[in-house]
C-alpha cells in the first residue's frame, strides 16, 4: 500500500467536501446565501461541539481554579461604553469609487506588502495602493465603521433603547466578576470561562468560516494578583528570568510568568486536540503592536492553506477592564486579600513609607500618575487592589477549520480488485471526530445477526457519537466513514454469536483486529477521556 498525502490544493476542495458531507453549510442557501454567516450540518455540528466539550473539561472541569459563567449576548450597552467597544471598535473601511468594492483598509495595504499609515485625524492609504478589484487607484479616505451590531430593546426604535450584540464573551466575565467571586468560593487567583456567539459586523468577510460575522468564542478571564501584592506576600516576584517550572502554579508568580504559563497550556491543548506542533506559531506581538493597555500578548496561530494565522490571542491586559467598570459603574471591583493583610500588618510605618515609594519610583519611571501610584500602594496595604487579568482568548470555527484543513488527506490505496485507488480521509483525533465508531452488520438479512449488531450499537451509542450503516459492501461503508474522519468501524457477522468478537477497523492504519464489546470500550474511553 502506497501512502501519499496532501493537503488540500485549494481551500474548494475542503469547502466542496465540507458542504458534500454535511459539516458546513451557507447560512441561507436556498435564498442565496448571507455574507458572512455559516451553518454547520449534522457532523460539523458534532466537530464543535466535541472542540467546545474539550475546552470546558480542560479549562474548568479538571481545574479546581477556574469557574463558568453563560451571560447574555445583550447585555447593558453602558458595558460597551465602559470596555471602550462603543467608540473604539472600529476597523479601517475604504471603498474603490470605481467598482464600489469596499475593503478594510489595513487588509488591502497587506495585500500590497505595505502598512497602513496613522494620521493625527485616523488613517491614511500610502500612495501606492489600488483596487486589487478593477485596479482604480480612485479609493475613498479610510474611515472608521464600528464593528458592533446594533439592535433595539423594546418596540420603539429610539436610540435610548439601542443596544448591541456582543462582539465578544469576555466583557459578561468582568460585568459578572463580583457576582461570581461573592458566589464561587473562589479567590485570586481563579478564573471564569465563557463560551458562546459572538457577532462583528466584519467589513470583508472571508476565508470560509475563518472571518465570519457570526462566531463563537470560548474565552477565559484569569484573575491575578499585581505584581506588588505578590511582592508583598511573598517578599519577591519570579519573572521568566528566574526560569520557573510552569507545569504548577506557584503564588510566588507575576504577572509575566502567569502569561507564560496560559501560553504553554494553551499550546499543549492545541496539541492534544489533534494540530501537530509543527503547524502552530507562538507569535508575540511586538510592543508597538499591542493595545494600549496590554502588557504583552502572544497570538497562537495555525498555518492555514490561504496562510498563517491567529487561532487564539492570549494577552496579559493588567487591571484595565475591571478598572473601566469599576469607574463607569460606581461599583467596587477590588478584592479583598487575607494574605496582603496579613503581610501589610507585619509591616512597620518604615516599611510601608519605603514601599510606598518604590511604588510611586516605579511608576513615575513608566510615565504613570504619581498620585495614583500612592493611592494604589495605600489600597494594597489595606488588603486590597483590583485584580489583573490574562486572557485567553480563542474562536470554535476557526478551530473547526483549522482540525478540517489539517485532517484532510488523499492516499493512494489497493482497491478491491487490486487496482490502486484515492482514499479520502479525515485524520482527526478521537477526541475530536464527530463520530467516534461506526457499526455495520455484516448482512442485514439475517435477524439474529441484526438484532445482536443493534444491541452493540445501542451500548456504544450511550457514551459515544455512533453510525450504523448496513447498506453497501463493507469496503465501501469503511470509505464513506474515512471521508468524515471516522477512527473506526465495527463489523458483526456470525462469529460474533458464537464468542462475542466482532471486528475493528482503524482508520489510520486500516489494519483489523477482532475484540469484544468490553475490550472495545475501554479502547474507546482511553481515548476520549
Ligand atoms: P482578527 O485580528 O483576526 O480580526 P482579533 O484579534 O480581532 O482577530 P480577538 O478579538 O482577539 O480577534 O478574538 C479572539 C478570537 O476570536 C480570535 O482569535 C478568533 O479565533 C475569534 N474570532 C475573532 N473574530 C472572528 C471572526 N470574525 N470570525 C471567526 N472567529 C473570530
Amino acid at each position: 500500500m502506497e501512502h501519499k498525502d496532501s493537503s488540500p490544493q485549494t481551500m474548494d476542495t475542503l469547502v466542496s467536501l465540507c458542504k458534500r458531507r454535511g459539516f458546513i453549510f451557507q447560512s441561507s442557501e436556498i435564498y442565496g446565501g448571507i455574507n458572512g454567516f455559516w451553518d454547520y450540518g449534522p457532523l460539523g455540528c458534532e466537530l464543535k461541539r466535541n472542540i467546545r466539550d474539550s475546552w470546558w473539561r480542560a479549562m474548568v472541569r479538571r481545574r479546581e481554579d477556574v469557574v463558568g459563567l453563560d451571560a447574555t449576548i445583550i447585555m447593558h450597552p453602558a458595558i460597551w461604553k465602559a470596555s471602550g467597544h462603543a467608540d473604539g471598535f472600529a476597523d479601517p473601511m475604504v471603498d474603490c469609487k470605481a467598482c464600489r468594492h469596499r475593503f478594510r483598509a489595513d487588509q488591502l495595504c497587506e495585500e500590497h506588502g505595505l502598512a497602513l499609515l496613522r494620521t493625527a485625524g485616523g488613517f491614511a492609504l500610502p500612495p501606492e495602493v489600488k483596487c486589487t478589484h478593477c485596479g482604480s487607484k480612485d479609493l475613498t479616505e479610510p474611515r472608521a465603521f464600528n464593528l458592533m451590531f446594533k439592535t433595539y430593546v423594546g418596540p420603539v426604535e429610539e436610540e435610548g433603547a439601542a443596544a448591541y450584540l456582543r462582539p465578544e464573551t469576555a466583557q459578561a466575565i468582568f460585568a459578572q466578576f463580583r457576582n461570581v467571586l461573592e458566589t464561587s468560593r473562589q479567590s485570586v487567583p481563579f478564573g471564569v470561562a465563557q463560551m458562546g456567539k459572538s457577532f462583528r459586523n466584519e467589513i470583508n468577510p472571508r476565508n470560509f468560516t475563518f472571518r465570519s460575522r457570526e462566531f463563537e468564542q470560548m474565552e477565559l478571564e484569569f484573575f491575578i494578583r499585581p505584581d506588588e501584592a505578590v511582592e508583598l506576600i511573598r517578599g519577591r516576584v519570579a519573572s521568566l528570568a528566574d526560569k520557573p517550572d510552569l507545569s504548577q502554579p506557584q503564588d510566588d508568580w507575576g504577572w509575566e510568568v502567569w502569561h507564560k504559563y496560559w501560553v504553554e497550556q494553551r499550546m499543549a491543548w492545541y496539541r492534544a486536540i489533534g494540530l501537530p506542533a509543527a503547524s502552530l506559531v507562538e507569535y508575540w506581538q511586538p510592543k508597538a503592536e499591542l493595545a494600549h493597555y496590554a502588557r504583552a500578548c502572544v497570538d497562537i496561530q495555525y498555518a492555514f492553506p490561504f496562510g498563517v494565522q491567529e487561532l487564539e490571542g492570549i494577552a496579559a491586559r493588567g487591571d484595565f477592564d475591571l478598572t473601566q467598570h469599576h469607574k463607569h459603574s460606581g461599583k467596587p471591583m477590588e478584592v479583598f486579600d487575607e494574605q496582603l493583610k496579613l503581610a501589610a500588618a507585619g509591616m512597620d510605618a518604615a516599611a510601608r513609607a519605603a514601599f510606598t515609594q518604590r511604588v510611586t519610583d516605579t511608576w513615575s519611571r513608566d510615565g504613570r500618575d504619581p498620585e495614583a501610584a500612592r493611592a494604589f500602594a495605600a489600597l494594597l496595604l489595606e488588603g486590597k487592589y483590583i485584580p489583573h487579568v490574562i486572557e485567553p482568548s480563542a474562536g470554535v470555527d476557526r478551530l473547526a477549520l483549522a482540525l478540517l484543513c489539517n485532517a484532510y488527506a488523499e492516499e493512494q490505496v489497493a482497491g478491491d480488485k487490486g487496482k490502486t485507488e484515492t482514499r479520502t480521509v479525515l485524520r482527526f483525533y478521537p477526541s475530536v471526530a464527530p463520530v467516534m465508531v461506526a457499526v455495520f452488520p455484516l448482512v442485514k438479512n439475517k435477524p439474529e445477526l441484526y438484532k445482536h449488531a443493534r444491541g452493540i450499537f445501542d451500548a456504544l451509542q450511550r457514551r459515544w457519537c455512533c453510525f450504523w450503516d448496513e447498506s453497501g459492501a463493507i469496503g465501501r461503508r469503511y470509505r464513506r466513514q474515512d471521508e468524515i474522519g471516522t477512527p473506526f468501524c465495527v463489523t458483526v457477522d456470525f462469529q460474533t454469536l458464537e464468542d462475542g468478537t466482532m471486528t475493528l477497523r482503524d482508520r489510520d492504519s486500516m489494519q483489523q483486529e477482532r475484540l469484544t464489546l468490553e475490550a472495545l470500550k475501554e479502547r474507546l474511553d482511553g481515548l476520549t477521556a
